[in-house]
């Protein structure tokens, strides 16, 4: 197969941050994600180890994520990190861009702006575990976490399931604020609530926070609720009670890092569960493993985040600004 869905006559295409926000909507995320995750369960595409480095200056984490994507043809890499001091400087603490290559001969292909898009695919993989593993009749929707990406999760998840209502908690609730904006936009009520409450009134919780303890307990959690655990990527950090993992159907984007980056990493240590009980929800795409198994189920996806989660996003994106005649090029 050849790499056809990309333009090489015009040199390396670069597509800003600015145009991403044009030209990739939730729809594209979406379907992105969706056949990644297919791809990655049917062994056509796997993401290489991590790179992520303390640089010892100016408090920076910094790394790469790559991976190759045989059936979507894409190959590359999302380099970028965390420069805590960055909001000072009227700039995102999260920095990241995709480098896309030829997978048939190994060259540049593009560069794209990857903070937006870091975004939008976050909120995708939440969106596709909802869409998959959700209860049809899930009416309330909650959310632990009000940072950066939470708007950007809210709005996907609403689209998922006729929901009536939404509820949060963050720990400095004034940023709840940002939440409300979008409800009211959709005119969809909006309640601050506490912790417990939230678990015992919502279908579909969707967490996203850093963590490093438990935010919700077992015992809150009602029967039938889906949750999509989506902030824990790092050792240590955690948003859920290990127990939770005992009694529900666990799924996951990519079990390696799950049990050991994820949130399943918790659970895997303290023996309540094994690696054999967590299902990549890529099998559930591909209908070779069920996803929810009855109403009263607990499901739990552990969304960790994957590079070829961003090389996805990125490779639509760069296919759609060249045909759209908004990228720019050069020549190495
Ligand atoms: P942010 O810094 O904008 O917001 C952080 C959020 O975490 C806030 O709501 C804050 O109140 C909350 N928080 C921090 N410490 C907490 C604590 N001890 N207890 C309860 N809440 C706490 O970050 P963001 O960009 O919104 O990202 C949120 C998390 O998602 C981060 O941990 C980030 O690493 C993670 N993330 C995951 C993926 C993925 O693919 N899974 C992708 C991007 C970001």
């Amino acid at each position: 197969m050849t790499n056809s869905n990309q333009n090489t006559s015009k040199g390396v295409s670069v597509v800003s941050e600015a145009v991403c926000q044009q030209i990739m909507g939730r729809t594209e995320a979406f379907s992105a994600v969706e056949n990644v995750f297919s791809a990655m369960a049917k062994n056509s595409a796997y993401n290489f180890p991590v790179i992520r480095e303390a640089i010892g200056h100016a408090d920076a984490l910094y790394g790469f994520k790559s991976g190759f994507d045989r059936d979507g043809m894409v190959l590359g890499l999302k380099s970028g990190g965390y420069w805590p001091g960055n909001i000072q400087k009227d700039l995102t603490n999260h920095q990241s861009t995709v480098i896309l290559f030829d997978p048939d001969t190994g060259k540049l292909r593009s560069l794209v702006g990857g903070n937006y898009l870091t975004a939008i695919r976050t909120a995708a993989s939440s969106a596709v575990s909802i869409a998959h593993l959700a209860r049809h009749d899930s009416k309330v929707l909650g959310l632990i976490g009000a940072g950066h990406q939470s708007t950007f999760q809210l709005r996907a998840a609403l689209e998922q399931r006729d929901f009536e209502k939404v509820i949060a908690w963050n720990k400095e609730p004034e940023n709840l604020t940002r939440l409300a904006v979008i409800c009211d936009e959709l005119s969809l009520p909006f309640e601050s609530v506490s912790r417990e409450v939230l678990c015992a009134q919502a279908d579909v919780i969707i967490t996203i926070t850093s963590a490093f303890e438990a935010l919700i307990d077992t015992n809150w959690i009602k029967p039938g609720t889906h949750i999509a655990c989506m902030g824990t990527d790092t050792i240590g950090k955690q948003e859920v009670d290990a127990n939770i993992f005992a009694s529900a159907r666990v799924f996951t984007d990519e079990l390696a890092q799950s049990i050991t980056l994820g949130e399943a990493q918790h659970a895997i240590k303290a023996g309540l569960i094994n690696q054999a009980d967590i299902i990549p929800i890529g099998e559930v795409i591909n209908g070779t493993q069920i996803g929810r198994t009855s109403d009263d189920e607990i499901t739990l996806f552990d969304g960790t985040g994957v590079g070829l989660q961003d090389l996805a996003v990125a490779s639509v994106a760069a296919k759609l600004a060249e045909e759209q005649g908004l990228a720019s090029y050069f020549n190495l």
